[in-house]
């Protein structure tokens, strides 16, 4: 699958808070086969957050996860935003509403909230896009959202990491597993010569095979400046035996060039 993921917060956008939703997700995209096109980040702008998305809408990709701005404050305005992205209105879920409520009573029953009862805030976590699907929230109140738009699966988690992590395990992952796709990585690092050095060699060996992506990370290790040879594929057939055959012949490279493989 080709997946997109939306990530919105204000403190995103002004370092407060670090971004670690969407390498979260990124790792378990990536790692069951599915390409991720796409990382954007937005803040609690209702202008910025449906046009966010129906870009991505526009690019028609099967996934698109948004994360963050679910919660009870105005502020809060991914959903508002999803649903003027998606030309349609937000309107109360029933199914959202007494499973938020059934949380608010419960958490005031045992001493954890001291108001009780549905407030404006609390109702508003219950507005869903129309002809969306509540998800539960295993570790808050604010449900997630499923909605379907064309071929595009669109699902909105909540910010807090314990949250999205749960809300992935339980909805994403079982999709990902289904349409797993066959991703594989191989690499190896050297010394002793730069990384522009073997870049020319690098652009011939990536020709001859173009279903490869083949890429040097440079990287300060235990003795100095050291090179990182990447190879990834999606989807290819016979991807780990081209994948030793450029590993064999890059090596040849950085030897002939006096450089030094460094054993792993
Ligand atoms: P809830 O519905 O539970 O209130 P929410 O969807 O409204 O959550 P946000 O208000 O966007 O979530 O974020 C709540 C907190 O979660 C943030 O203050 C921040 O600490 C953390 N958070 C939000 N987005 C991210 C992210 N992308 N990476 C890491 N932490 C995040």
């Amino acid at each position: 699958m080709i997946v997109e993921l939306l990530v919105i917060g204000n403190e995103i956008l002004i370092g407060k808070t670090q971004d670690t939703n969407s390498n979260y997700m990124a790792k378990r995209i990536t790692k069951y086969g599915h390409k991720i096109r796409r990382i954007t980040a937005v803040g609690d702008e209702l202008e910025e957050i449906s046009n966010a998305m129906r870009e991505a809408i526009n690019r028609k990709p099967d996934l698109i996860i948004v994360c963050g701005g679910l919660g009870p404050t105005f502020d809060d305005m991914t959903l508002q935003g999803i649903a003027q992205a998606l030309n349609t209105e937000l309107e109360l879920n029933q199914h959202a509403y007494d499973s938020i409520k059934r949380r608010y009573e419960a958490a005031y029953e045992r001493g954890i909230l001291k108001l009780d009862g549905m407030t404006k805030e609390r109702e508003k976590m219950a507005y869903l896009p129309k002809g969306s699907t509540p998800l539960p929230n295993e570790r808050g109140t604010a449900p997630g959202v499923k909605i379907k738009e064309g071929d595009t699966l669109i699902f909105c988690l909540p910010g807090v990491p314990m949250e999205m992590k749960s809300m992935f395990k339980i909805v994403i992952i079982p999709i990902l597993k289904e349409k797993k796709g066959k991703f594989m990585e191989k690499s190896f690092f050297f010394t002793g010569i730069g990384e522009s050095q073997i870049a020319p060699y690098v652009t011939e060996v990536e020709e001859k095979y173009p279903k490869l992506w083949i890429k040097t990370h440079p990287r300060l290790g235990e003795y100095g400046a050291e090179i990182e040879v990447s190879i990834t594929a999606f989807n290819v057939e016979n991807a780990e035996e081209l994948a030793d055959k450029v590993i064999d012949e890059l090596k040849e490279i950085v030897i002939h060039l006096d450089g030094k493989i460094k054993e792993s």
